[in-house]
């Protein structure tokens, strides 16, 4: 499938108008101040490469929160455009866009503010279609949705895959397809619905599964069992708790030492609060000195819990998508990525 896709490269953009849909829906502080950036710094080189291959302009397209918050991309933008070293011209609505020719980067505000975007209403992507003439897709975490910005776009104009996109697919298709083994699954959170799905397929196709977080506090409470060859370990101090034990921090711990693969996706506990880091810390200590596996680790709240982190380089792949790598591990195929087909 990786090979299928249309790659940014691949594509004439002298003298373009570029639409870049980005993932800047990144976690902000209470002063509106970026606390995990890793979501914007993975989106430059293609903004870059489009702008040194002689792109005339960049629109980029984010969304930010829910749709019903409403909320401004300014502070965003605002980051974004030290770290990109071009201003970022943000913009209220599409004509605004259409009309501003002279801005090298101009921005779209949050565009789950309008009603079609989510729904993919045709006649909205047809509208964000007309702001450009290329389309390129570098928002992974949004892949596994319909949405106008995502699967609409690309009915209208020539669409690509970014940079980044086909590191995440080759990367996670790596662990879905051909996984050395022991292949040892670390899932914890809070999105049991999302989240169960894949956990009984990766039953029967990982060798163990470590559940923590609310996750398993939910598993043991609801009974809930995976059928398959993989061992399912879950927390030994039961299911009222805020952070996983010490002696389930150490069992973890000894099975990620011994494993060939490690997929992690969400913390082990309540993290946002210091006194429950420490069953996160412990997961992320164990990877990284796993020097032999390979490591793939993704979630928006398992990100901003480690995004900090001195030796996060050590991890072979860090996704930015949450529920598109699940989505991704569990289907093999996104409605975005088949879009760029
Ligand atoms: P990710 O975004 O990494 O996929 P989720 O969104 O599934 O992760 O879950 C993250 C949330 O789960 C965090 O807000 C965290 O506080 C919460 N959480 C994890 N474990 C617990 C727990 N034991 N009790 C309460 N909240 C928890
Ligand atoms: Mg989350």
């Amino acid at each position: 499938m990786q090979s299928q896709l249309r790659r940014v490269e691949t594509a004439n953009v002298i003298g373009k108008r570029v639409i870049v849909r980005v993932d800047w829906n990144v976690t902000l502080g209470k002063a509106l101040q970026v606390v995990d950036d890793t979501r914007i710094i993975r989106t430059l080189p293609t903004i870059k490469w489009l702008l040194t291959s002689g792109a005339r302009q960049i629109v980029l397209i984010s969304h930010l929160g829910k749709a019903e918050e409403k909320r401004s991309l300014e502070p965003i933008a605002r980051y974004a455009e030290k770290l990109l070293g071009e201003k970022i011209v943000l913009k209220r609505t599409i004509p605004q866009v259409r009309d501003d020719v002279g801005s090298r980067v101009i921005m779209l505000e949050n565009v789950r503010m309008w009603e079609g975007e989510d729904v993919n209403e045709p006649a909205f992507a047809r509208e964000l279609a007309s702001v450009g003439e290329i389309y390129v897709n570098e928002a992974f975490g949004e892949c596994h949705r319909e949405s106008a910005s995502i699967v609409g776009i690309p009915l209208y104009l020539p669409s690509y895959a970014g940079l980044w996109l086909v590191e995440e697919l080759e990367a996670i298709l790596k662990v879905r397809d051909n996984p050395a083994r022991p292949l040892v699954v670390v899932m914890g959170g809070a999105k049991i619905e999302d989240k169960l799905p894949l956990l009984q397929l990766l039953a029967q196709r990982a060798d163990t599964i470590l559940v923590g977080g609310k996750l398993a506090n939910q598993f043991i409470d609801s009974g809930i069992q995976l059928t398959g060859k993989a061992r399912v370990l879950l927390p030994l101090e039961g299911s009222d708790l805020l952070d996983i034990g010490e002696e389930s921090r150490k069992i973890f711990a000894e099975e990620i030492a011994k494993a060939q693969t490690v997929v992690w996706n969400g913390p082990m506990g309540k993290v946002e609060d210091p006194q429950y880091r420490a069953g996160t810390e412990a997961i992320y200590t164990a990877i990284v000195a796993n020097e032999s596996a390979f490591t793939l680790v993704g979630g928006g709240d398992t990100l901003a819990a480690i995004g900090k982190e001195e030796h996060l380089y050590r991890i072979d792949h860090v996704s930015t998508g949450g529920g598109a790598m699940l989505t991704l591990l569990e289907k093999g195929m996104l409605p975005g990525l088949e879009a760029l087909i």
